[in-house]
């Protein structure tokens, strides 16, 4: 039986890259997963058949996790697919970089609107799912919460936040029997990274260069660590940041 078995996980953005992953490594363990996506409709179909076919349970869930609206509607239809919940993974997340004199107010509130707000609401939100048996958060940071690298200050500070706020609703929560860590990945070849050009030319090779493991993440990678900070395994862990980037720091 998979350490999973009987619980239900929410992971945002898994249509594709790190939370398609994650939404995979949970079902392999025995969660019911909801898979969440915006707008990548058929990707998220395509991680639900996944799943599927592996022997696993999921549901494909639409919703735009910068709006409490669509939050509101992602769990109550996670509860008609499941019938509970114990794990969320937010996941989604934005990255767009840029120096000082290209930052906007439209740059800075697309990510935090997305990146922290909905962060927080989603958690707010899955807190009137959560039995009293506890319930699981686990929140995906970066390293560039604290390797704070140049034009990327907005992005940057958007994880600082999250690091921030999973230490204070870790303290929060822990007498409901909920646990609220981070993991915090490195470089990770996802359709994002692709499409932002990170996995190649000089910000791949130097990340390489950098870590002492000698190459960039793969999705995997981070969803091995979710498993771990969802399971049992990790039962007295709380308010954590988990660092998994092949060593850069
Ligand atoms: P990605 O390949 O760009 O995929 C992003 C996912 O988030 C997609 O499933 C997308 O859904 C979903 N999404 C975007 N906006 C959304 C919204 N408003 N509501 C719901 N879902 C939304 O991203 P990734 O590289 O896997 O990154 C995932 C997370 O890891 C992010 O929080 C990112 O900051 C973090 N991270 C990534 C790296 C890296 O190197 N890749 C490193 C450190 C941290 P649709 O396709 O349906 O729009």
């Amino acid at each position: 039986m998979g350490k999973l078995a009987g619980k239900v996980a929410v992971v945002t953005g898994a249509s594709k890259g790190i939370g398609a992953a994650i939404a995979k490594a949970l079902a392999a363990e025995g969660a019911s997963v909801v898979v969440n996506y915006a707008s990548s409709r058929s990707g998220a179909d395509t991680v639900v058949a996944a799943i599927t076919a592996a022997g696993g349970k999921a549901v494909a869930v639409q919703g735009d996790v910068s709006k409490k609206a669509d939050i509101d509607r992602l769990f109550s239809e996670t509860k008609k697919a499941f019938g509970r919940l114990d794990i969320l993974v937010n996941n989604a997340g934005i990255y767009e970089f840029a120096p000082l004199e290209k930052i906007t107010e439209e740059h800075f509130h697309k990510q935090f609107n997305l990146n922290v707000l909905g962060l927080v609401l989603t958690t707010q939100e899955a807190l009137k799912y959560f039995s009293a048996a506890g319930g699981n958060v686990i929140n995906i940071s970066s390293l560039v919460s604290t390797l704070a690298p140049a034009n990327a200050a907005i992005y940057s500070a958007t994880k600082g936040a999250v690091d921030t706020i999973t230490a204070s609703l870790a303290k929060e929560l822990g007498a409901r029997r909920i646990r609220v860590n981070a993991v915090r990945p490195g470089l990770v070849e996802t359709e994002g990274a692709v499409l932002n050009g990170f996995t190649t030319g000089d910000f791949h090779d130097q990340y390489v260069k950098a870590a002492p493991l000698g190459r960039i993440g793969q999705p995997q990678d981070i969803a091995a660590a979710v498993v771990y900070l969802a399971s049992d395994d990790s039962a007295w862990v709380t308010g954590e940041t988990l660092l998994v980037s092949g060593g850069h720091r």
